[in-house]
């Protein structure tokens, strides 16, 4: 079973959007599993001190290697994959969220405040994941959208295992429009293609409209479309 093991300091806020809807029925039904480690029950001190200050100067805090260290090593066996969500790492996309839902367990560290001690980093062999180049408060946020991403890709989860082919990304194109009930809403039809029953009609349509939409909006992904085209 796919296994999402985060570190975090807020375990409360878990399993959150993810116990909704569909992902909420597969967690009951064990088609993934969600292990919620709260980093803070590994500190020390009485205090249960998590983080401290940056040595050099500078106003934030970061996580402390020996307490997060505690929390990796008690919890995580040997050659289990570990990421850090930070805004430093590899851009998260389809393709990473399709290998990450090939692995049984995905660990992965929520930082906050000004990061983690950079230490932790080396010493015990982390990929650092970003989901975007913003700067986000924690790593909570961002680690449902990668938890996400990956849960529709789960067999069984969907439900719906053909429409995912058809997806944004899938074929390196965005996805073409869709409409649906009524068929004439505020004077608008939807385009006469789609009623015409013709099905490889409509496949040359939608694949046009991918086209034509991934040129307009995404110039990066229409140039590496027309290269693998070439090959
Ligand atoms: N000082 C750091 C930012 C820390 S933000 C820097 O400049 O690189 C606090 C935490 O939020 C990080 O530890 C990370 O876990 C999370 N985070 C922030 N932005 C993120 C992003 N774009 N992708 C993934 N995680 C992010």
């Amino acid at each position: 079973m796919w296994t999402a093991r985060v570190f975090t300091l807020y375990p409360e806020i878990f399993p959150g959007p993810l116990n909704k809807g569909l992902y909420g029925k597969a967690l009951k039904k064990k088609l993934w599993n969600l292990e919620i480690i709260n980093i803070r029950d590994s500190a020390g001190d009485k205090h249960k001190t998590v983080d401290d200050t940056s040595f050099g100067g500078g106003s934030g805090m970061l996580l402390k290697p020996d307490v997060l260290g505690k929390s990796l090593d008690s919890n995580i066996k040997k050659n289990q994959r570990v990421y850090y969500l930070s805004p430093k790492g590899q851009k998260f996309n389809q393709k990473k969220a399709k290998a990450l839902s090939k692995e049984k367990i995905v660990n992965l560290i929520c930082g906050h405040f000004e990061g983690v001690d950079e230490r932790i980093l080396e010493t015990r062999n982390i990929e650092e994941i970003s989901i975007g180049d913003y700067v986000l408060s924690g790593g909570e946020t961002a680690s449902f959208v990668l938890i996400d991403a990956v849960l529709r890709l789960l067999p069984g989860v969907l439900g719906n295992e053909t429409s995912k082919e058809e997806e944004s990304f899938e074929n390196g194109l965005l996805e073409y429009p869709q409409y649906t009930k009524p068929q004439i809403w505020e004077k608008k039809s939807v385009p006469d293609v789609l009623l015409s029953g013709d099905h490889a009609k409509i496949k040359d349509w939608r694949l046009s409209q991918s086209k034509d939409i991934t040129r307009r909006r995404r110039p990066d992904l229409w140039k590496k479309y027309l290269e693998k085209d070439k090959k």
